[in-house]
């Protein structure tokens, strides 16, 4: 920057100037987050994380991992109707698997 006294320039990095020798301003520092702040956002962004899983959940998506429902083909039962191998997964709504 350039001394805003005797206008010489000085590099980046000098607190005094080398010129003239007195104090030169501190460059603008940048802009620091409100630590606060910054734990609101991520507040905010848990909760729509939150949010969008359980609404997903609610729509009968199913995250990866998540017990997905046997793909095994049905089989004939003995009375001539489709039997499904196994008893269906029943998923729990009022406990979601994070809790
Ligand atoms: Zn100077």
């Amino acid at each position: 920057m350039d001394c805003p006294y005797c206008g010489a320039y000085n590099p980046e990095g000098r607190t005094t100037c080398w010129r003239c020798d007195r104090e030169l301003p501190k460059p603008k520092p940048k802009k620091k987050r409100d630590p606060q702040q910054t734990a609101k956002l991520w507040l905010y962004i848990a909760l729509a994380i939150f949010f969008v899983i359980t609404i997903l959940q609610t729509c009968g998506f199913r995250l990866p991992g998540s017990p997905q429902p046997p793909q095994s083909p049905q089989q004939q039962g003995p009375s001539g109707h489709l039997m499904p191998s196994r008893p269906p997964i029943v998923w729990q709504m009022e406990r979601p698997w994070w809790l």
